[in-house]
């Protein structure tokens, strides 16, 4: 079995894929209790401020780790072809000996890049696992007579291939600069990465609610709460239903601005667990309670099956000045929510800094992220907040 262990060998190349891979972080200092004072700059300034700056920002979806790493690459051998028409044969006889196992989305055989070569093709004889590093065995030995009949082969070489599928278009590229692979395109992805999945009038949406978010962020610090705020809405209908404020400080360490909403809709629903008494900014729309949103068939998972209650955030979008953390990231999975969007990365964060929380495959939901709405606003809120 040739599995792709032991010797990987991470591509030199380091692609412009930058931008949707690791997210750079600032240094975090830890929270203060002083310096939340953010009302030194009056609030109709601040707004017009944000109006300035519209489309000044870029929208990125936050993908998984498979999808935004290097592509690791395998050692391998292969040969050139020096008689074509025995491509088929050699083709045969050789995929025969030395399955791709594991690695079927590598083409056995790929074109020359050097036109002037006197071979058009090389083919892709087997991976250097057991072999000794850098040497390179004579044919006889990597595919031996009563095998493989090696007429028509020239003396085998290094390579380096990919060692998983390429998931997105620069994955993609990047892999195929070494040796051509196959590739399933997922287009949504490819235009979330080109900033070409969400129109101009989805964008300017998109800023109303984040701005809305930034706002209620601006007045629970004002009350001595760190400053991130969120907003949950339902992209059906447009309607914000539910707008939070961080209340960890003054109300209950576990009421992120995240729990506050998720909470809020639950209320809204005949259930949640906190009061909100305290926290007058903290509401939900009186049509949450009729407005169940886009996924009704969506149930708790031990529910009766007569049951049409749709699952507090199913169908419904959260909108966040800061990358929730671990806590809030399960309170999410768990209330079903579909999409999520945030301004300014944490180092803590759980949706694409420190953890992807919505992309663990052993959860039983995943939803889309995204980041970067109002990013600079919303991380002069954090530094606010430190
Ligand atoms: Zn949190």
């Amino acid at each position: 079995m040739l599995q792709p262990r032991g010797d990987y060998l991470t591509a030199s190349r380091v692609s412009q894929q930058k931008c949707c891979r690791t997210l750079q972080m600032k240094e975090h200092m830890p929270p203060s209790q002083e310096d939340h004072d953010v009302t030194a700059e009056p609030r109709c300034k601040r707004r017009r401020s944000m109006e300035s700056e519209s489309c000044s920002w870029n929208i990125l979806p936050v993908l998984s780790e498979e999808a935004s790493r290097e592509i690791e690459m395998l050692q391998a051998y292969a040969a050139p072809v020096l008689n074509k028409k025995e491509t088929s044969r050699l083709l045969r006889e050789v995929s025969a000996l030395h399955p791709l196992e594991g690695l079927r989305h590598l083409k056995r055989v790929r074109a020359r890049r050097n036109r002037e070569s006197p071979h058009p093709l090389e083919m892709l004889l087997c991976l250097t696992l057991g072999k000794e590093e850098g040497q390179v065995p004579p044919l006889s030995e990597l595919l031996p007579e009563e095998k493989v009949n090696c007429f028509g082969l020239g003396q085998p070489f290094l390579v380096l291939v990919p060692s998983c599928p390429p998931l997105t278009r620069l994955q993609f590229q990047e892999a195929s600069a070494y040796w051509p692979t196959s590739f399933h395109e997922n287009k949504q992805v490819t235009e979330a990465l080109t900033g070409q999945l969400f129109s101009k009038e989805e964008k300017a949406r998109m800023q109303r609610y984040m701005e809305q978010a930034i706002e209620v962020a601006h007045q629970g610090a004002e009350k001595g709460n760190e400053a991130v705020g969120a907003v949950l809405v339902n992209p059906a209908t447009e309607e914000v239903l539910a707008v939070g404020h961080d209340c960890r400080r003054i109300s209950n360490p576990l009421l992120h601005a995240t729990m506050v909403c998720i909470d809020l809709v639950a209320c809204a629903q005949g259930g949640g667990a906190y009061n909100f008494d305290s926290c007058p900014l903290c509401s939900f729309a009186a049509s949450v309670k009729e407005a169940p949103g886009i996924g009704v068939t969506d149930r708790f998972d031990d529910a009766d099956s007569s049951s049409i209650l749709p699952y507090i955030c199913t169908g419904y979008d959260l909108y966040i000045t800061r990358e929730p953390c671990i806590m809030c990231a399960m309170a999410l999975v768990h209330s079903r929510i579909q999409r999520v969007f945030y301004g300014a990365p944490s180092p803590d964060g759980a949706l694409g800094s420190r953890y992807k929380i919505h992309t663990q495959k052993d959860l039983n939901h995943h939803f889309q992220v995204f980041r970067g709405i109002l990013e600079e606003q919303c991380q002069q809120l954090r530094e606010k907040s430190q």
